[in-house]
């Protein structure tokens, strides 16, 4: 089997593929002269996970927490939406850097959290799992690469807390690789599956409200246990939008449906044609 090809993205990247128990030379640390300095021009693609850290932080819904510090943009070219962090109006820095640092620390996206290291999930032909790889951004801005620190990937990732994102991110990526792949070879996709999309990722709120209808539940069979963790954890939440994704998006069975959901909603869809016909007719007949 052909090992994929290391090509990590273009820019101020070391070609060097490094993995969990390579060595790096690297320190961030309050104090050091380029303090701050990479929360000043920033570029933060938010993961689903970013989202809902960042919106409990603050105190916020999702709607809040999008409507306030996110910008849309199209994660490729067929409309798939996606969000960046928004900057300050009258400049490029990040809303929440303080002389002090990070406001949110604790609650950092995952792209702050592996910065200068960058992360490559690759996937060999016929392997079910993602392989990931790193390597070493270095800009000529950040001087932590000459601090007399050197650590492993492995000791790095832990310090920066990013498994735990990882894991929640890891299944979201995979979906948005497969949608991308998937776009122009089955056509334009539907305006749908954008906004399905939109709403099990980012708007975890809205999704949580839509589990909770009475729609929802008259089309899938989910056991009482499992909807109370669903309305009780978030975390639970997220993952079981992601898999409500994977079911509305590629077919791939996770969520039971009732046997006769699907006759129940074309007859609603019938009765509801059959009413708005009667009431236009009714309105031409005055
Ligand atoms: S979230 Fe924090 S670490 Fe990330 S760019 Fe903003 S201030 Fe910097
Ligand atoms: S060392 Fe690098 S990551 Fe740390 S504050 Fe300076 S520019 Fe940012």
């Amino acid at each position: 089997m052909n090992e994929p090809k290391f090509d990590p993205p273009k820019g101020p990247v070391e070609p060097v593929k490094l993995g969990l128990d390579d060595s790096i030379q690297f320190q961030c640390r309050k104090g050091i002269a380029c303090f701050n300095q990479c929360c000043q021009n920033i570029d933060i693609m938010l993961t689903p996970y970013d989202i809902l850290r960042l919106k409990n932080r603050l105190g916020l819904s999702s709607e809040e927490f999008i409507e306030k510090y996110t910008v849309p943009f199209e994660m490729d070219g067929h409309g798939m939406p996606g969000l960046k962090l928004k900057t300050r109006e009258d400049s490029p820095a990040c809303q929440f850097v303080t002389d002090e640092g990070c406001s949110v620390y604790e609650d950092r996206p995952a792209a702050c959290r592996y910065y200068a290291l960058g992360l490559m999930s690759m996937r060999k032909k016929d392997s079910p799992a993602d392989e990931d790889s790193y390597f070493m951004v270095k800009e000529d801005h950040c001087l932590g690469h000459n601090e007399p620190r050197t650590l492993t990937v492995r000791e790095y990732r832990q310090e920066q807390g990013v498994d735990i994102y990882d894991e929640l991110n890891q299944e979201w990526r995979q979906i948005v690789l497969k949608k991308r792949s998937a776009g122009p070879t089955v056509g334009q996709p539907s305006e749908r599956s954008f906004q399905l999309f939109f709403l099990a990722s980012y708007n975890l709120d809205a999704f949580r409200r839509f589990v909770e209808s009475d729609a929802f539940q008259q089309a899938y069979d989910v056991a009482p246990d499992l909807m109370k963790t669903l309305m009780d954890d978030e975390v639970e939440l997220l993952k079981f939008g992601l898999r409500f994704l994977k079911q509305m998006l590629f077919d791939e069975k996770f969520i039971a449906e009732k046997p006769d959901a699907l006759e129940k909603r074309l007859k609603s869809k019938r009765e509801r044609e059959a009413r708005f016909k009667e009431l236009e007719a009714g309105r031409q007949g005055t």
